[in-house]
């Protein structure tokens, strides 16, 4: 890819083709699709639309690459990563362009993305060395008992749209350290930045058929015949709990090892005795990082009653004065969703509860005029029948409810199927830590309102997933565990 400076430069540097066994080629179907900008909804070019034959070709090109690649020097899989780690990193500025083009979040934000993403290849690549085994006496003293680490094999892995880039590198980064190939299928909305991404990691040495990518407008057929197919092993996903429910039903007829990233509907809790001001800067973090569109995002605020008129307010003020626009424009703060179903699922939520007595104290309405935009918002005196207590936002609204007791606080915060992330502001050190144990998620964030980090497990309880990315725990997704009894 070359340096590129403006939109249309950096959108034509970028493949538009299915990436099957190392060689960029059309779909069978010759059919394309096309990718929009949500600030302006133009179309900003078309890549090929993949069809269920070309996943299957996708495939049999992973499998076919398979024993070779288990078989690479670890350390070679690690300096390749370390490669495209250094590659993505010289190239970010137009990396970032090309991302906030297809997703609108904007330049800033882009690019803590690609730091972010890059950030996994780094850890990997030296994950990729530390791969172990262990060896044991048996406890009658007869036998020896051997563990050792296996590539599980080839992975069918899907990613969403609101992090283009980073929900890739969490999954190819340990698969590649691993020794597994892959299939990757990224969100037809934002193809650009994962086919970017397949092209750094060819140039830093990635052997043909380890990363396929095919994309696509119809992902339930082009990828229902990958994960009923006995040639995959794998199957990594992040996306919405609805989709993820039925891709586990599609699992089971292989059996398939199964890592799941799903919904969240995160609680912000702030207690009286926290200082509101360092509340209101982290839960600006969690609520407007990725324009709201996160599955970490702060879903609600639950605020002891002495301080939440105090929090709402200074919420209300901040929120107000973030300029909304397109990603690419100076001075923006907020950009636009990602397409009018999401606008339309934004205001409908915002609209129940400003029906059942919530009071809007900033924003509150869609911006008219071209592109996806929606007002950053405050709700007030939020009542507890509100759909949006419940449900995953996924846009620029904090809604403001109110608990007396710790009980109270931590039983609203566990009061829903999901649990992704909680938010806690506390200076009580008790408490904190009696609260981290309480509370159903698989992660907290303590006094600070993002948590995540590549060196990190990050990953879901209950209808938020099983399994985890990042971290020393991110590899073993991709690694199975032989036992050999050994006889002495
Ligand atoms: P989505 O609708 O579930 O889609 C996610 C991915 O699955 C996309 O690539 C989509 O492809 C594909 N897909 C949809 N239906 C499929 C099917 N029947 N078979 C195979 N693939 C299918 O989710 P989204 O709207 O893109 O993303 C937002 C959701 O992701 C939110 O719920 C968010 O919380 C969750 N998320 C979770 C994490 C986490 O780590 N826990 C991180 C980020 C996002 P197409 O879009 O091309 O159809």
């Amino acid at each position: 890819m070359s340096v590129a400076t403006s939109e249309q430069q950096v959108v034509d540097g970028v493949p538009k083709q299915l990436l099957i066994g190392g060689e960029w080629r059309d779909g069978t179907g010759g059919e394309t699709l096309s990718v929009e900008d949500p600030a302006t909804g133009e179309s900003l070019c078309e890549v090929a639309d993949g069809t269920p034959d070309d996943a299957v070709a996708a495939l049999a090109a992973a499998a076919d690459a398979q024993d070779e690649w288990a078989a690479h020097p670890p350390r070679e899989r690690g300096e390749i990563l370390r490669r495209a780690f250094e590659a993505i990193t010289e190239r970010t500025d137009e990396l970032a362009l090309l991302m906030t083009l297809e997703m609108g979040k904007t330049i800033k934000e882009s690019k803590a993305e690609i730091a972010y993403a890059s950030e996994f290849f780094r850890w990997f690549a030296e994950e990729a060395v530390r791969i172990t085994g262990r060896y044991g006496v048996a406890p009658n003293g007869a036998g020896r008992l051997l563990t050792m680490k296996q590539p599980v094999g080839p992975c069918v892995l899907i990613t969403p749209w609101n992090f283009p880039m980073a929900m890739g590198t969490r999954k190819i980064g340990p698969a590649i350290a691993a020794g597994c190939t892959m299939v990757m299928k990224p969100a037809k909305q934002t193809p650009l930045s994962m086919l970017a991404l397949a092209e750094i990691l060819a140039e830093a040495g990635l052997p043909g058929g380890v990363l396929n990518v095919v994309t696509s407008s119809s992902s339930g057929s082009v990828m229902g015949p990958l994960i009923e197919d006995q040639r995959a092993r794998k199957l990594s996903f992040t996306g919405s709990t609805e989709v993820g429910r039925k891709l586990m039903e599609q699992a089971s007829s292989q059996v398939l090892k199964v890592s799941m990233e799903l919904g969240g509907n995160a609680p912000f809790i702030v207690f009286d005795d926290a200082d509101v001001d360092d509340a209101v800067e982290g839960a600006l973090i969690a609520k407007m990082r990725n324009i709201g569109e996160a599955c970490t995002a702060a879903n609600r605020f639950h605020v002891a009653g002495g301080v939440a008129d105090e929090f709402a307010g200074k919420m209300a003020e901040r929120l107000g004065a973030m300029k909304v626009g397109r990603g690419t424009e100076d001075g923006v703060d907020v950009g636009p969703l990602i397409d009018d179903d999401q606008r339309g699922k934004v205001a409908d939520l915002v609209d129940d509860a400003v029906g059942k007595g919530a009071k809007a104290l900033v924003g509150g309405r869609s911006v008219d005029g071209a592109g996806y935009f929606y007002e950053p918002t405050v709700l007030g005196d939020v009542p507890d029948d509100a759909n949006l207590l419940r449900e995953e936002i996924f846009g620029p609204v904090a809604p403001v409810a109110t608990f007396g007791s710790e009980d109270e606080a931590v039983a609203a915060a566990n009061d829903t199927e999901y649990g992704l992330v909680a938010y806690l502001y506390t200076s009580d050190f008790k408490r904190a830590l009696r609260v981290c144990e309480r509370l159903e998620t698989g992660m907290v964030g303590l006094n600070q309102g993002m948590v995540s980090n590549p060196a990190a497990p990050f990953g879901g309880v209950k209808q938020s997933g099983f399994g985890r990315e990042g971290g020393s725990e991110g590899i073993e997704e991709y690694l199975e565990t032989k036992y050999v009894a050994v006889n002495l």
